[in-house]
Formats: structure tokens, sequence, C-alpha cells
């Protein structure tokens, strides 16, 4: 793990107060090939083995009861969601990277006075420092508190990007700390203010994405649902992405409406088994980003549940769908 940094101190202090001997390891899928290397390390401390299905985040840990053997898992790379999981033998311990984050090279006009600063929690720790590069440069910088899901300032996922909204009238442009379009992408579709990215050269980079396209498909998307004959639910396994609740509510609203929706449940939502279920429309309460990006894969349309109210006309204009409080 040369590239990253843990807090030892925690992994010490659960492998303690947990009595854990042999534990479970998860990795963010880019970590996979480093596993051996990862497992050695982290033998230092008990009896790790590897449980080899990759975390998307924070959201996507197994149950615990179905690895033999084990006392405890370690997910490793992302911050814990608040109140989704209470239970104390899952340890999120966050990697931070160790790259020196550098002065940007040029910081372009039209990302104005006011810049919002936001990463993902691999880059937490560069954070104040590039805001003191932007300041030393005449920008004034604000780094939003963390809400719902996310627990630090300046934190955002790619289901939770509303700490971002909230203060998009005292700021001229957001800029992401971090490499990828996945959080980036996030932020440009929920807010008109330019995106930028820092990418860790020290480069700053306008984000390339056309929010009018993208508005312009959800709404295409959601008229769909008005000719369905056959309508399914999709419910996520993973407990940090399942929204019972909220597939609930919609079952309601799609009757009031003369469908009669059945549920799917699915771990991993894949065309390779949703395109056969026999349904003409799925809406997906699962993780946001797999219905507003993924959907193109699939041969039936793919909603979120925003999206299927704006079709059904209970709703006026295009929200993006992102995990709000009351929906897990
Ligand atoms: S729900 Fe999606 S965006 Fe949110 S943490 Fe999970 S994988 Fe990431």
């Amino acid at each position: 793990m040369r590239s990253y940094t843990y807090d030892a101190e925690k992994l010490k202090c659960w492998i303690e107060r947990e009595k854990i001997k042999k534990f479970a390891v998860q990795l963010p899928a880019g970590l996979l090939p480093r596993a051996r290397e990862i497992l050695e390390e982290l033998g230092g401390y008990g009896e790790p083995l590897l449980y080899a299905e990759p975390a998307f985040g924070a959201c996507d840990f197994p149950d615990l009861d179905a690895i033999p053997e084990i006392d405890g898992l370690v997910q490793l790379g992302h911050a814990e969601i608040p109140g989704v999981t209470k239970n104390r033998k899952i340890l999120f311990l966050e990697l931070y990277s160790t790259a020196e984050p550098k002065p940007p090279d040029k910081i372009p006009g039209n990302m104005g006075d006011r810049i919002c600063l936001l990463t993902t929690v691999q880059y937490l720790k560069q954070l104040q420092k590039i805001a003191d590069f932007l300041k030393e440069a005449g920008r004034r910088v604000h780094i939003p508190g963390p809400m719902n899901r996310t627990l630090y300032p300046g934190q955002v996922l790619g289901c939770d990007v509303s700490s971002a909204a909230a203060c998009s009238t005292i700021v001229d442009s957001y800029l992401f700390v971090g490499d990828g379009r996945f959080h980036p992408a996030g932020i440009a579709m929920l807010t008109s203010r330019p995106v930028y990215r820092y990418l860790p050269s020290g480069r700053i980079e306008p984000l390339e994405f056309e929010r009018e396209k993208f508005l312009r498909a959800g709404v295409s998307k959601a008229s769909a649902i008005r000719d369905a004959r056959t309508v399914a639910i999709v419910v996520c396994t993973k407990p940090g992405q399942k929204r019972l609740k909220l597939a609930r509510e919609l079952a309601g609203i799609l009757k009031s409406h003369g469908k009669n929706p059945c549920f799917l449940t699915i771990n991993n939502l894949s065309p390779e088994f949703l395109n056969y279920t026999g349904n003409d429309l799925l809406i997906s309460t699962a993780c946001p980003r797999v219905a507003l990006e993924d959907y193109g894969n699939y041969e039936v349309p793919l909603l979120t549940p925003q999206e299927a109210l704006l079709g059904l006309g209970e709703i006026k204009n295009y929200e993006m769908d992102q995990f709000l409080p009351g929906h897990i």
C-alpha cells in the first residue's frame, strides 16, 4: 500500500476492542491486484483472508455470517456511511493518498472568485493545502460541511452531492480534487455551475459534461413509463443500497396509475439478468448512478424513481436521484 496510508491505530484498537483474530478483508476493485501484498501487511494484526468481491462503496459489504470462521471484516478504502450499519464487527478503514499536492499551474479565469472545493476520502488530507494554494492566488474557498451520507467536510459520494448543491448560490464554480469522472459528473448533474477537476499533477481542467443533454435524455427516458404494461421495481440487496421504503412508496403510486408493479431483488444490477425478466420497464432503487449512467446497456428502459414519477406526472421537473434521508 505504498501510495496510500491508513490509520493503523484505528485498526489496532478495533482488533483489541472487538477481540478479532481472523478477519475478512474487502478491497476496492482497483486494489484487487495488490491483494496478496495487502494481506501480508495486515497479517501483522491477525489472520486476514480476502473477501474477493470488490466493494464499490461503503454501501457494499457482505453478510458476515456467510463467511465461515471470521470474527470481523475490514473494508479498505471508503469512509463509513452514517447509519448504514451499526455492526461493530465491520471496520471501514479509509485509505489516504500520499501524493504531495502541487500548486496549480493556472487557475482558469472563468472559475470565478468563489470556489467550492470537494473531494473523496482518498484526497481529504490534501484538501486544506489546495485550499491554501487557491487563497494565495486570491480566490475565496468554500469547503462545505458533511451532510446525509458523508462524514467529512468537502467529501462527496456518487450518490450524495447534497453538500455541493446546498452551496450553489454562494459559489461560482466547483473544483473536485482527484482523478476520474464519476464524482465530478455527479456534481455536474445536480448544478448548473461549472465543474473543474484538480488533477494530482496540479493541473486544473474543466469537466466535459453536457448537462442539458443529460436532462433531455432523462426526460425522454421518463416518458417510457406511460406505455409500459409490465413494470418491475428493482431492490438491491447491498446493505447501503436497499431502499425498501422508497420501493414500497413507488409501488403504491404505480398502482394508483393503473400499473401493477412487481418487485425484483438482486445484488449486482446487470443487463445479463435484468433484460430477461419479462418486464417492459424497470425502476431501480439501487445505486442511483446505475439508472443514471448505465441505462444504455439495458434492452428495457431503466428509470430512476424520480424519472418514473416525472413520467407519471407526479412531479413537474426533472430531479436527480440521490440517497437522501428516509429512504433506507
Ligand atoms: S450507492 Fe453507489 S455512489 Fe453511493 S456509495 Fe454506493 S456505489 Fe458509491
